[in-house]
C-alpha cells in the first residue's frame, strides 16, 4: 500500500487527540512542537500528558470520548486500547472528511505517523509499506546520515549561523557531543579546537573548512588565551561562522569565560552549547556515579593545577573534613600534596579513589587505590580522579 506523503503545518490549529496512554505520550509533544492546539480525551492520562494539561499545553477532557469531540479538528488520532473506540472516532472523522490516524491498526487508518527523525533544520519522514520496524530502521541509517555528514545537506549560505558557537565536545567519545554541538559543527566554517576535543569530530568537517589548532597558536607577546580570543573574533567580524570546540564542557575548567567576554566586548553573536564534562562522566564510564541516594548528598569538582598552599584557591582543609565526593581535575601532578591535605583536613586515609584515565575512549584505563596511596600509584594525564565512598562501590562495567 503506498501512501501520500504531505507535511501537515499545525500551528494554531485544534487537533483530537482519543486515549491518554503511552501511543498519545509519544506522539504529543510533536504535535506541540508544530503549534497544535491539542484537545486530549481520555478518562485516564499518562503522567507526562497530566503534567501537559496541569501546565496549560493541552486541553483534557478526563472522559470517554463521545460524538463531536472532533467537531473543532483539522487531524485526529485514534489511540485508545479499546478497538472499538478507535473505529467509532475514525468513522466519525471520515464522516467528517477529517483525516485520522488508528493507533492499534494500520489497514483500518486512513492515515499513517511516519517514522520522524529531525536534525538541523532537516525533517525526515519515512513509511515502509506499513512495517513500522523497517521505517525506523531507515528513518535511523538517514539520521545517523545526517549527523556524522555522510548523507549530505547543503544549505544556503544566508541561513548560516553567524559570529561563533562556543561549543562543550564531551568528553572524548566523538558520540558524546550534543546534537546542537553536532549541528552547529557541521556549519562551521571555521573550527578552534584544543588537544582535548575529539579528534574524529574534526575529520568529518570538509575540505573547506578552516581548522585552528590553538594549542599550535604562536605566543608572541600573547598568551595563547589571547590568541584564540582574537582568531575566534577575527574570523567572525570576516563573516565567518566560528565554533569554538572544547574538551568537556568548556565552562568547567576551560576558559569559557574569557572566550564569552571576549565575543560580547567585540559586539560578536555568541550562542553557549553546554557540553558533558569530564568531571561528572570520567566517573561515569568507570561506573562511579557522583552522587547515590543514601551514600553521599553532595560532591565538589576541583583543579588541582595548584598545589595545595598560598596559590591554591581551592579550601583543602574543608574539602577533607567533609564527606561528599572529590572530583579533581588536571591533578595527576599533584596528586600526592593534595592527597595529604585532604587527610590533614579530616578525610579518611583509607577513602577509596579511582583514578580514571582517558575516560570515555577506547584508551580509558581505572586504577584504584586508597587515599594514602594517591601520591605513589601511577597516573598519567589526563585523568579524572575520584575520591570518595562512590569510588568504593563502583560496579565493573
Ligand atoms: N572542560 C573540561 C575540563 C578541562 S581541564 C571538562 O569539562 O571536561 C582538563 C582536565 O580535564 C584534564 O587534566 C583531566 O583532568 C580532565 N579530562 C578531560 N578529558 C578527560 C578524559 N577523557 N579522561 C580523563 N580526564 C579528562
Amino acid at each position: 500500500m503506498s501512501v501520500y506523503e504531505i507535511g501537515l503545518r499545525l500551528q494554531g490549529k485544534s487537533v483530537l487527540v482519543v486515549g491518554g496512554g503511552s501511543i498519545a505520550g509519544r506522539r504529543v509533544p510533536r504535535l506541540l512542537a508544530a503549534g497544535a492546539r491539542v484537545l486530549l480525551v481520555a478518562p485516564e492520562a499518562t503522567t507526562t500528558l497530566s503534567d501537559y494539561a496541569a501546565a496549560g499545553e493541552i486541553q483534557w477532557e478526563r472522559r470517554e470520548w463521545r460524538s463531536g469531540d472532533g467537531d473543532d479538528a483539522w487531524f485526529v488520532l485514534a489511540a485508545t486500547d479499546a478497538p472499538e473506540v478507535n473505529a467509532a472516532v475514525a468513522a466519525e472523522a471520515e464522516a467528517r472528511r477529517t483525516w485520522c490516524v488508528r493507533a492499534d491498526d494500520a489497514a483500518a487508518s486512513d492515515a499513517w505517523t511516519l517514522a520522524h527523525a529531525e536534525f538541523d533544520g532537516v525533517s525526515v519522514a519515512v513509511s515502509a509499506s506499513g512495517d513500522p520496524r523497517r521505517a525506523a530502521a531507515v528513518r535511523d541509517a538517514v539520521a545517523a546520515g545526517l549527523r556524522t555528514g555522510e548523507i549530505e545537506a547543503p544549505r544556503n549560505r544566508t541561513t548560516r549561523p553567524a559570529g561563533v558557537a562556543l561549543v562543550g565536545a564531551g568528553p572524548g567519545d566523538a558520540d558524546l557531543i550534543t546534537l546542537r554541538g553536532l549541528e552547529l559543527l557541521r556549519q562551521a566554517e571555521v573550527v578552534v579546537s584544543d588537544r582535548l576535543a575529539p579528534q574524529e569530530l574534526l575529520d568529518m568537517l570538509g575540505e573547506d573548512v578552516e581548522i585552528v589548532d590553538a594549542a599550535k597558536l604562536p605566543y608572541g607577546r600573547h598568551t595563547t588565551q589571547e590568541q584564540i580570543n582574537a582568531v575566534m573574533v577575527e574570523r567572525a567580524l570576516e563573516g565567518k561562522f566560528v565554533v569554538r570546540l572544547k574538551g568537556g564542557d568548556g565552562f568547567v575548567f576551560g576558559r569559557g569565560a574569557e572566550e564569552l567576554d571576549a565575543c560580547l566586548e567585540a559586539g560578536v553573536p555568541v550562542e553557549v552549547v553546554p557540553g558533558l564534562s569530564s568531571s561528572i562522566a570520567g566517573p561515569a564510564a568507570a561506573g562511579v556515579p557522583v552522587t547515590e541516594r543514601g551514600v553521599v548528598h553532595d560532591f565538589t569538582v576541583a583543579t588541582g593545577h595548584v598545589p595545595p598552599g598560598p596559590q591554591s584557591k581551592v579550601n583543602w582543609t574543608a574539602l577533607g573534613a567533609g564527606n561528599g565526593t572529590i572530583v579533581l581535575l588536571m591533578a595527576v601532578k599533584n596528586r600526592a600534596a593534595i592527597a595529604a591535605a585532604l587527610i590533614e583536613g579530616g578525610r579518611a586515609p583509607e577513602t577509596p579513589v579511582r583514578i580514571v584515565e582517558n575516560a570515555t575512549t577506547k584508551n580509558q584505563t581505572v586504577r584504584e587505590c586508597a587515599l594514602a596511596d594517591l601520591g605513589v600509584t601511577e597516573a598519567h594525564h589526563p585523568s579524572v580522579i575520584v575520591i570518595g565512598d562512590v569510588a568504593g562501590r563502583a560496579r565493573e562495567l
